[in-house]
């Protein structure tokens, strides 16, 4: 085997790792907490119906965080990642205040 087809295997092998590695290291990530102070600012929810309607009249029903804009989760997923939240995993059924419609 020649020194550059060796070399290009041994890389793949290494990248194949880390994407395997980064992906169980999201299915790792824990689930938000509402009393995270980042979560509790901004009122969020594991269950949309839970939400301080009072507080956050911008709720509308039907909104939670599968249909928002920023939910990176895959289609169908429980949970999923959201920028606001890095390294934890919020709910599908989930909201916070800074919902915004998926276009
Ligand atoms: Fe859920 Fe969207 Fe709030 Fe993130 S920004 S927690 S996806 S409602």
């Amino acid at each position: 085997m020649s020194l550059s087809r060796r070399v290009f295997i041994e890389n793949g092998a290494m990248l194949i790792a880390a994407i395997g590695a980064a992906d169980a290291a999201w299915a790792a990530a824990p689930m938000l907490s509402e009393s995270d102070p980042t979560a509790a600012a901004l009122g969020y929810k594991a269950d949309a119906s839970a939400v301080d309607k009072a507080k956050f009249a911008q709720y509308a029903s039907g909104e939670s965080c599968s249909n928002c804009a920023l939910y990176q989760g895959a289609a169908g997923s429980s949970s999923g990642p959201c920028p606001l939240f890095a390294g934890k995993a919020v709910s599908a059924k989930g909201w916070c205040s800074s919902y915004a419609k998926k276009g």
